[in-house]
């Protein structure tokens, strides 16, 4: 089947770079207009990145744990869209903390780590479901997961209970909104290098080369091939049946 990706607009999350950044640039390469946005201190990412394609536009900027932001994304986001406004939505920005559970974390940490992970990606979906709702029109929501939301990986708390949430976020967004013609799926990769994947994992690490051993593909992934993923997940052409699934895009590791 041809994608259904072409002609049609995509909202990213945290497109300044790393895992955001590749969605953003693989879905223009599938021929979708993406509508991109960050926090204010990362417009110079933004801007690169929309010089990278003519489909690639920037929406406004901000922090997605403000609700008026969240509203304000949304509108400006459908109008930057075109006549069917955002058919996608990608639910890629997030933070990482990463600490020892005994080692104490500091509360705000913890709530900020949820508000932005788990928080802002369920009312920014609702904001934008509600819309393609009230507009009789389908869509598809894609949530930026990790393997770390279904096993332990020690020092990975807090992530890895807001991912878990995310999951089930993914889950119910599937069910309350499939009636709609909306479907809500998710990806879960391994350790991608991007900036929050050599904070979590540095460089040489005994720990780090244990977790690439665990990978039964022996390797960490590459952004471009979670974009892959997420892309195929926003296609109704190929994947207009799949609704609920949480990928597991980590080379096997979740096997083990
Ligand atoms: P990065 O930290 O490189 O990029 C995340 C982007 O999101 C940054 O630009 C960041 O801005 C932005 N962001 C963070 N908080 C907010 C906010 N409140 N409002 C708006 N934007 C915000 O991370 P990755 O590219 O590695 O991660 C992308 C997603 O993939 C995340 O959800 C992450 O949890 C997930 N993931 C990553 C893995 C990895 O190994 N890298 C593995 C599995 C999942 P700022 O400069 O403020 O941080």
């Amino acid at each position: 089947a041809s994608s259904a990706l072409p002609g049609t607009a995509v909202l990213v999350t945290g497109a300044a770079r790393g895992i955001g950044m590749a969605i953003a640039e693989y879905l223009a390469k599938c021929g979708a207009k993406v509508v991109v946005t960050d926090v204010k201190a990362n417009a110079e990412g933004i801007k690169t990145l929309t010089g990278h394609s003519e489909l690639i536009v920037a929406a406004p900027l901000g922090d997605l744990t403000d609700d008026e932001f969240r509203k304000t994304l949304i509108q400006e986001g459908v109008k930057l869209a075109g006549s069917e406004g955002l058919r996608g939505l990608v639910n890629n920005a997030g933070v990482g903390l990463f600490t020892d559970l005994l080692e104490g974390t500091d509360p705000a940490e913890v709530q900020r780590c949820f508000d932005v992970n788990v928080a802002a990606p369920l009312r920014l979906a609702q904001i934008w479901a509600q819309g393609r709702v009230q507009h009789k029109l389908g869509g598809a929501v894609v949530n930026v997961s990790s393997q770390s939301s279904s096993v332990v990986i020690p020092a990975h708390t807090s992530y890895s209970v807001s991912k878990a949430a995310i999951d089930q976020v993914t889950r119910h967004l599937a069910v309350e909104l499939g009636p709609h013609q909306i479907r809500s799926n998710a990806v879960k990769p391994t350790v991608v290098r991007t900036e929050m994947g050599r904070t979590a994992w540095p460089e040489g690490a005994p720990e780090t080369k244990a977790m690439q051993l665990k990978i039964p593909l022996r390797r960490f992934a590459e952004p471009c091939e979670i974009a892959s993923v997420v892309a195929f997940l926003l296609d109704d052409a190929r994947s207009g049946m799949v609704n609920g699934a949480c990928v597991p895009v980590d080379g096997g590791f979740l096997c083990c």
